[in-house]
């Protein structure tokens, strides 16, 4: 029979060859974990082989001198082997728990903290910001940087009622993901439109279905074909920038952060949900974002004063309603909070037809 030609152009490569030798020995052999204790873990398998892994923050966007450095201290610390998770942590692997401390040693001597494993406020997860993407209303890692620089207690310690999954995304429309607490764009006003553009750049038809209330129009304007928007139905998603950038929705002024809370995709004791808004209209106000990593710290320090041990983000509100939420945190409620979706069936289009 051929030889199957491997898949080149796309995919996750084989991550053997990169896999620390105890771990490819050991492979679906484990039999025991524990958490020796903030940042470490501890693997044991069915052979009695062990590793332990050291999980280290990172500032997120890395220069290649960082991650020489990173590897370096994985060639003179610990086993030469480390992966990176998807929060932009970084993780070594050793076999020999004598290796453990001077690891931690050496990587805290150059700055990076041990932690986010457990009851740890783990690492944002966060979209790509101004570096990659084109359609951000803020730099995603900026404020993950300017956040965790705020919560490296958090980050450091277990001491949260349970894990504390964070996440960032810098458009209401795309790769964000839901968390305990995540930190999401708001755009605020509809679209400025540049009608001398329309017609050479945008497909006008995507444009119109990508609409998810139907708001925009075909329309002639200075007698070329461009677009309009019925700025009372528009409700500011972002999503007609993409496919066409003479659309635009970013603002220094209007575009604003939202705070969400209470989502989470394990099965762990209860049900995964869906985050709901409990902050809005808060400054886009880089490099630091301080309104935000206040309202942030405030619900986090509820959390840990108020939630009993092992209970998340969205059990400890769904223990105590959502108006003692409001209560307890300070948070100003306001009639933004209420949408249900129950009028979804009538206010969103959701058909794939195109409307003229
Ligand atoms: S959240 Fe939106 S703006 Fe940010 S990287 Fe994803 S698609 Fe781009
Ligand atoms: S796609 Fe979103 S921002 Fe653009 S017009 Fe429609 S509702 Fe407004």
């Amino acid at each position: 029979m051929a030889e199957l030609r491997p898949p080149i152009e796309s995919g996750a490569p084989d991550p053997m060859p990169y896999m620390h030798p105890v771990m490819v020995k050991n492979y679906g052999k484990w039999v025991f974990h524990s958490h020796p204790k903030p940042g470490v873990l501890y693997h044991r398998a069915e052979s009695g082989d062990e590793i332990w892994t050291v999980k280290a923050g990172t500032q997120r966007q890395m220069d290649h001198y960082t991650i020489r450095e990173l590897a370096d201290i994985a060639d003179q610390y610990g086993d030469g082997f480390v992966r990176f998770t998807a929060r932009s942590n970084i993780e070594y692997m050793v076999a020999d728990g004598s290796k453990v401390e001077p690891l931690i040693k050496a990587l805290n001597d150059k700055g990076y903290p041990i932690g986010g494993t457990a009851n740890s406020v783990s690492m944002i997860a966060h979209t790509q910001g101004w570096l990659h993407c084109d359609i951000p209303g803020t730099d995603a890692s900026g404020v993950v940087k300017a956040l965790m620089d705020e919560l490296y207690d958090d980050f450091v310690k277990c001491e949260m009622p349970n894990r504390v999954k964070l996440s960032t995304s810098c458009c209401e429309i795309n790769c964000g993901g839901q968390a305990d607490i995540a930190i999401i764009v708001q755009h605020t006003k509809p679209p400025k439109i540049n009608h001398d553009l329309v017609a050479n750049v945008c497909e006008r038809p995507s444009v119109v279905a990508r609409c998810p209330v139907a708001a925009i129009r075909p329309a002639l304007v200075n007698g070329k074909p461009s677009l309009e928007v019925d700025e009372k139905k528009c409700i500011c998603c972002g999503a007609c920038f993409p496919p066409c950038p003479p659309m635009q929705i970013n603002d220094p002024e209007h575009s604003k952060i939202a705070i969400w809370v209470g989502g989470k995709n394990s099965n762990a004791r209860s049900k995964p949900t869906f985050h709901k808004l409990v902050a809005a209209g808060l400054p886009n106000n880089a490099p630091r974002w301080p309104e935000v990593g206040e309202v942030v710290k405030k619900i986090l320090a509820t959390y840990k004063a108020d939630g009993k041990p092992w209970e998340r983000m969205i059990d400890w509100i769904d223990r105590i309603g959502w108006p003692a939420f409001f209560e307890k945190t300070g948070l100003p409620f306001t009639k933004y909070h209420i949408d249900n979706w129950r009028g979804g069936r009538y206010n969103l289009n959701a058909s794939a037809h195109i409307r003229f």
